[in-house]
């Protein structure tokens, strides 16, 4: 298996565990189940996923936008960069956390900034 099916695997499972906090019904159960398999979306399963986002608070929105993402990334072969500075995140901070958009020192100035707004 190469590296980076490896890393979408990881992304999609956090991803599907994100929405199985708010699957309701059967049918949405079968939805995040053969989501991981497909990459093919219909349109009955994009408005399952849109029904699942609206009932997410924010926070787990965020991180499914953060996942996302790094799928994106992962694609186009960017993936593991910081987004801010541009250097290569530490494989250690990615194991921890595969959706990481930015290296350690770039998440906790941003961070402070964030908190700086509140
Ligand atoms: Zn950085």
């Amino acid at each position: 298996m190469r590296p980076v099916d490896d890393i979408r695997k990881k992304l999609l499972i956090q991803r599907r565990n994100l929405f199985r906090q708010v699957v309701q019904t059967e049918d949405e159960l079968l939805w995040l189940e053969t989501d991981v398999e497909s990459e093919v979306e219909e349109r009955g399963q994009e408005e399952d996923m849109v029904r699942l986002l609206d009932r997410l608070d924010g926070r787990a929105k965020a991180e499914i936008e953060e996942i996302d993402r790094a799928l994106v990334k992962l694609e186009a072969g960017q993936y593991g960069r910081c987004e801010q500075c541009g250097k290569d995140i530490p494989q250690s901070r990615l194991e921890a956390v595969p959706a990481a958009a930015m290296c350690m020192a770039c998440a906790q100035a941003w961070e402070t900034r964030a908190a700086l707004r509140k």
